[in-house]
């Protein structure tokens, strides 16, 4: 096996062990990504030569006695989290260059934790999206099947752990981001509940749902990874001081799962229907007992999500103005503070707009705006909210007859690239599965359960609000009993 193919856990053990160095771990990545991202396309940025001395310096800090989990464990972050002096371009033209002058507190940690920064990936830009195909730097290319999407928004992060480029990798999950793409390519994805990790120095897209989270090859090192960025920040008000539930190894007898009818619908394909199914039976098999469930204000997530989502977006992006951030079209001299005129104010905010942002940022600008506009506020915006509180009650109540949800990641599993790119509505029900846990700030988690068409299926676990302990437990146990986890894209 070769180093970069390991998971954190095994590399931890052999860093520990003093049989690797972190130098010689992140040389492997480093030219496991010059081997195939020609290919896939998952970084945007590789930073070799701070890489490896961060390596060096984490082989230092073990040699004077430190220890850690991630201490010298490469990994790659999604291109929307802040690196101080690493380039975050958010996918967009309009931060084509821009170098953030501090870290985001989860990048922070992990350097505290010793952890190496390997790179920056690919995403939808902004973070729109399903499929990494609104990138304004093209596509990232699944593992799988090159011909094919990684999922969205996080494809960049979900390709790259899967085709061994990194031993782990962060996301943002808003709607679906980290866990899509997990299930598409293979691998586990996290969403922790909302507040549970700091959102200071991400690139803000909807900052109601935003989280950041891993991706990673098992269930075990998402855990090792959550335990690191989680935690109460002073920089993001929504962050909670609450401790993480226990990751208990062990049995899953007397555990109740809810299966929501909701989420068991035509429209699934069959073989992503079959999977889920012969997992269900394998938990029962562990001692599983499960429970039918309702929750019927699913139907409203996809479109409560598309109001309230584009709302904040329009919001939060508003703060590309070509003046204070990124492209500019501005010429000096400096232009009087009065819009409209030649080279006025007015001019610089349309043009730098116009040409710094992408399609999908400019709908979703539009119709987040036409939702938050007077007239139509408290018909769209007031509306969803409402909607999206009763989407919230209901799945708390549910949550509280059984451990956790389980449920499809997605109706189907990967597309080709180009399939859906230009009808945007087929694009957003992409996210039938994914949204109501977002509107409701809870956690989950995806894990790979089967294959359909030879392209893996992801299973989806909603647990209760800061309980990711009881998702691990869930999950780690299927993937002991399982190898689903085990097999590697052929690439
Ligand atoms: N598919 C969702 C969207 O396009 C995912 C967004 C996300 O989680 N960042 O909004």
């Amino acid at each position: 096996m070769q180093l970069n193919q390991l998971t954190i856990k095994q590399a931890a053990q052999k860093l520990a062990n003093k049989e690797i160095s972190s130098v010689e771990l992140t040389r492997a990545c480093l030219a496991r990504i010059k081997e195939v991202d020609g290919k896939i396309k998952a970084c945007l940025t590789v930073c070799e030569e701070e890489a490896l001395a961060e390596a060096k310096q984490a082989d230092e800090r073990r040699a004077n006695g430190e220890t850690g989990d991630l201490l010298g464990i490469p990994y790659l972050a999604k291109d929307n989290i802040m690196t101080r002096g690493v380039r975050t371009t958010a996918a967009s033209r309009i931060l084509e260059n821009y170098i953030a002058p501090y870290d985001a507190t989860i990048i922070k940690k992990l350097k505290q934790a010793g952890a190496v920064l390997l790179g920056k990936t690919n995403l939808d830009e902004f973070a729109h999206g399903a499929s990494t195909e609104n990138s304004a730097y093209g596509p990232t290319h699944n593992p799988w099947d090159l011909t094919r999407v990684p999922g969205g928004s996080s494809g960049g992060s979900a390709a790259s752990v899967a085709a061994d480029m990194c031993l782990f990798a962060l996301g943002t999950d808003t709607g679906g981001s980290i866990r899509c793409p997990a299930a598409f390519c293979g691998i586990t994805g996290l969403k922790p509940t909302y507040g549970r990790s700091s959102r200071f120095g991400l690139v803000a897209m909807t900052s109601s749902t935003d989280v950041p989270g891993p991706l990673t090859k098992t269930v075990a090192d998402a855990a090792i990874v959550l335990n690191i960025i989680a935690g109460k920040d002073e920089r993001d008000a929504t962050t909670v001081k609450i401790p993480l539930t226990p990751f208990i190894k062990g049995e899953l007898k007397n555990l109740t799962i809810g299966l929501p009818k909701e989420y068991f619908i035509e429209g699934t394909d069959q073989g992503v229907t079959e999977a889920v199914e012969k997992a269900i039976e394998k938990f029962k098999e562990l001692g599983v007992k499960f429970k039918q469930v309702s929750l019927p204000h699913t139907k409203y997530g996809v479109p409560v999500y598309y109001i309230i989502t584009p709302s904040e977006v329009s919001s939060n992006l508003a703060r590309f103005d070509g003046i204070k951030y990124g492209l500019s079209v501005m010429k000096p001299p400096l232009p009087p503070l009065s819009g409209g005129q030649e080279n006025g104010l007015m001019e610089i905010y349309t043009k730098s707009r116009g040409q710094g942002f992408g399609p999908e940022a400019k709908r979703r600008i539009m119709l987040g705006t036409y939702a938050l506009s007077a007239g139509y506020f408290d018909a769209y915006y007031l509306q969803a909210q409402k909607v999206r509180t009763k989407i919230k009650q209901e799945f708390d109540k549910v949550l509280e007859g059984v451990d956790c949800l389980l449920t499809p990641t997605s109706p189907h599993v990967a597309f080709k690239i180009g399939e859906q790119s230009s009808d945007p509505l087929k694009m957003y029900l992409e996210d039938i599965f994914v949204t109501g846990a977002s509107l409701a700030g809870l956690p989950a988690l995806s894990m790979p359960c089967g294959f359909d068409k030879n392209l893996p299926v992801g299973l989806q676990l909603i647990g209760k609000r800061f309980d990711e302990g009881m998702l691990f437990r869930v999950g780690q146990a299927f993937e002991e009993a399982t190898e689903w986890h085990l097999q590697k894209a052929k690439i």
